[in-house]
């Protein structure tokens, strides 16, 4: 097993569906890799119900988030395993080698594969800071046990939101689902369920612009877009739900080539403009964010990864 000084072939950050997949694939090369995450799993593990990845009709995310890590570690004699968050990655052009430095250490690599992911977009509503996890929460499989019995509200009406609205269904008293739209975007299989569900309200072209409590969070208020009415809702909790951002923020320094959303570019074998650094999975700009999509890009982005660094030392 390589010990941090060593220069390794293939350093991964995220050790989600792209980053797992490339861990595998690139222990099977057998490159020198390290896998510096700071957990297994990534997104999967804020849902209770995955159901469309090949082979598993249905998995939690916790137990797809352990499969991974099993996997992984089965190969813990060509990967490195380090649960840490990454601060910063540079290329340094007088060596032709990147260095990725944590709190703690820096790594040193022929390649890197930047697979971090994405975090939830904020509001921006009055008292979202002051109220967040005080009532206020971006994961529904995470925090929503909490609100047992309690009116609560979802906002946004698109995939996650609707997902989340259905679960919610099972756990609190009344559900409101927001959404700023006309009418909810989710997948149509899990839009097509909400109208089932007695206790789920859906409120259109509603635009939450303040929450609002104590100590903890009493309600929220919401304009009606096309009356310009503010309208207030008592609710103990509020899951806000409305797209993520990809997590850049240690390759922001670097001319890396993004698309206007501030995803990373990258070709069909995961390159980006800068020589020896890959991206894939949801910080890139994936055709569609889903967990078999992303672990491809990983595997590809290993199998091409082997390519370069073997062209490399050959010289
Ligand atoms: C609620 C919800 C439900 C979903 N349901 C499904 C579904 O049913 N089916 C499906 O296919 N997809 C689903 N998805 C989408 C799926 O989760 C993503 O497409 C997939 O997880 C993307 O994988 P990824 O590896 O690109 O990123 P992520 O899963 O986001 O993983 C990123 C990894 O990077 C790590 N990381 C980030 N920054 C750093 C850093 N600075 N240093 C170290 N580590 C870092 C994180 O800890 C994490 O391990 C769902 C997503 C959500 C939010």
């Amino acid at each position: 097993m390589a010990d941090d000084t060593d220069i390794y072939d293939f350093l991964i950050i995220g050790g989600g569906a792209a980053g797992c997949s490339a861990a595998v694939y690139a222990a099977r090369r057998r490159m020198n890799t390290a896998i510096l995450t700071e957990d297994f799993g990534g997104q999967l593990m804020e849902t209770d119900a995955i159901e469309n990845y090949l082979g598993f009709k249905h998995l939690t995310g916790q137990e797809i988030s352990e499969k991974y890590e099993e996997h992984v570690r089965d190969y813990e004699d060509y990967v490195d395993i380090h649960m840490t968050r990454v601060e910063r990655v540079d290329r340094n052009d007088d060596d032709d080698l990147f260095t990725v430095t944590t709190r703690d250490e820096t790594f040193r690599a022929h390649t890197v594969l930047i697979a971090t992911g994405n975090s939830p977009r904020t509001l921006g509503a009055d008292g979202e800071e002051e109220f967040n996890n005080r009532g206020i929460s971006y994961c529904v499989v995470c925090d929503g046990p909490l609100y047992a019995d309690e009116e609560i509200a979802i906002i946004g009406g698109g995939y996650a939101g609707c997902e989340g609205a259905l679960f919610m269904s099972d756990v609190a008293e009344t559900v409101y689902l927001i959404n700023i739209g006309p009418e909810l975007t989710g997948e149509p299989i899990t839009v097509e369920k909400i109208p089932e569900q007695d206790n789920i309200e859906i409120i259109n072209n509603a635009e939450t612009t303040e929450f609002f409590g104590d100590q903890m969070l009493n309600g929220l208020r919401y304009k009606d877009t096309e009356s310009g009415d503010v309208h207030e809702l008592e609710v103990g909790g509020a899951f806000i739900e409305i797209g993520r951002i990809p997590n850049t923020e240690i390759v922001d320094h670097l001319d890396l080539e993004k698309t206007e959303h501030g995803h990373i570019k990258k070709d069909r074998n995961q390159r980006t403009n800068i020589d020896g650094l890959y991206a894939c999975g949801d910080v890139t700009d994936i055709a569609t964010e889903q967990a078999i999509l992303a672990a491809g890009e990983g595997a590809a982005a290993a199998l091409d990864a082997g390519r370069y660094v073997k062209e490399k030392k050959d010289g």
